[in-house]
């Protein structure tokens, strides 16, 4: 039985460190190009129009007068997310000098160009052009996210991203949630599924008066329910995915936990298991059973953590009090899917100069 935290919900299972590090090598190759109109996304994620109005009036961010290139760093957005951030030529492109110093670390200017935009940054920490290290770059203005990097291979696989709105005041912005939630488990590294939906599936699991199955099922509706594309589907016969454990005669505690139980030979994860003793058998206790499935349905989509916020399906301080996952975590799910596998996201968020 898997130790738990005293003021913890739920406890996703740890996994050997041996698996861990295996699975933590990055993955190759960008998400799949998505076909959605770019405005719809943005209007049906309820970002707001400030963040949209910033994108297209960032003046203040502007470089007025051309660097002199000491070096250039191309990049491109995966497809899902070139679309879900409207950058519609899809390219990236870094140019900086810096006024190298004999002590070794450096400042200077950067320019970041966005669709024949250009943005200016202060870039830190370069000790040679042709030898970086520990790159820091922060942006003059509060629309993009700050980003550090280890060297320009790195670079060139980050693709720079807006301060995202949310709506919780637990986080300053989607992405550091997404990292929080990701960072149990998956230290922040981008991680997915073999495909989309993610099959779950039960065999029969009755435990008292309560149906679990039927619960689960109820689970998936409500993740599925709002959604252009179903995050999950349900299915008895799949190669991956979810399934429930139940196990009759037991009471677990915490009442219910996830498992990852099998990757495929990419390091991608293939199987994971939603264990439920009879700790729900009696009929009052089903709505809460839905509540908790729903919120280890969001664990099974890589949001390992657990949010501070209780108006979260994932809060964790205590079984959830809603039985839907909150815009945020809708959002971060679908920021998620977009970003690239093996992306490490502690990269993001470095406001402050050392
Ligand atoms: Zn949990």
């Amino acid at each position: 039985m898997v130790q738990t935290p005293a003021n913890s919900f739920c406890a996703p299972v740890p996994e050997p460190a041996t698996e861990r590090a295996r699975r933590l090598q990055p993955a190759a190759g960008p998400l799949p190009q998505a076909g959605r109109t770019m405005l719809g996304r943005w209007i049906s994620l309820g970002l707001p129009t400030a963040l949209l109005a910033g994108w297209l009036l960032a003046g203040c961010s502007r470089s007025d007068s051309p660097l002199e290139p000491v070096a250039d760093t191309f990049g491109t957005w995966p497809g899902g997310l070139k679309e879900w951030l409207q950058v519609s030529d899809g390219a990236w492109l870094w140019r900086w000098s810096a006024d190298l110093e004999p002590a070794g670390r450096h400042t200077g200017s950067a320019v970041l160009s966005v669709r024949g935009e250009r943005y200016r940054w202060r870039l830190n920490g370069i000790t040679a052009v042709s030898d970086p290290a520990d790159l820091r770059l922060t942006p003059a203005d509060t629309f993009w996210l700050g980003m550090q990097v280890a060297d320009l291979a790195a670079l060139s696989a980050t693709p720079p991203l807006p301060r995202l709105a949310i709506d919780s005041p637990a986080y300053p912005d989607l992405v550091a949630m997404l990292r929080d939630l990701l960072t149990p488990r998956f230290d922040a590294v981008v991680t997915h599924w073999p495909g989309s939906p993610v099959p779950v599936g039960s065999p029969p699991a009755q435990s008292g008066d309560v149906d679990l199955a039927a619960c689960l099922r109820e689970a998936v509706t409500l993740w599925n329910t709002g959604e252009t594309e179903p995050l999950f589907v349900w299915t008895d016969d799949a190669a991956w995915g979810v399934r429930l454990a139940h196990y009759a005669g037991s009471l677990l505690r915490p009442p219910l936990q996830v498992q990852l139980t099998r990757y495929d030979a990419d390091g991608r994860p293939l199987r994971m298991r939603i264990a439920a003793g009879d700790n729900y058998s009696r009929a009052s206790a089903r709505p809460y059973a839905v509540r908790g499935l729903a919120h280890e349905l969001g664990h099974c989509l890589f949001l390992w953590g657990h949010s501070p916020d209780r108006t979260h399906l994932l809060w964790g301080a205590a079984p959830p009090l809603r039985a839907d996952p909150s815009l945020d975590e809708r959002r971060a799910v679908r920021l998620l899917q977009r970003l690239p596998a093996g992306l490490d996201l502690h990269r993001y968020g470095c406001e402050t100069d050392p």
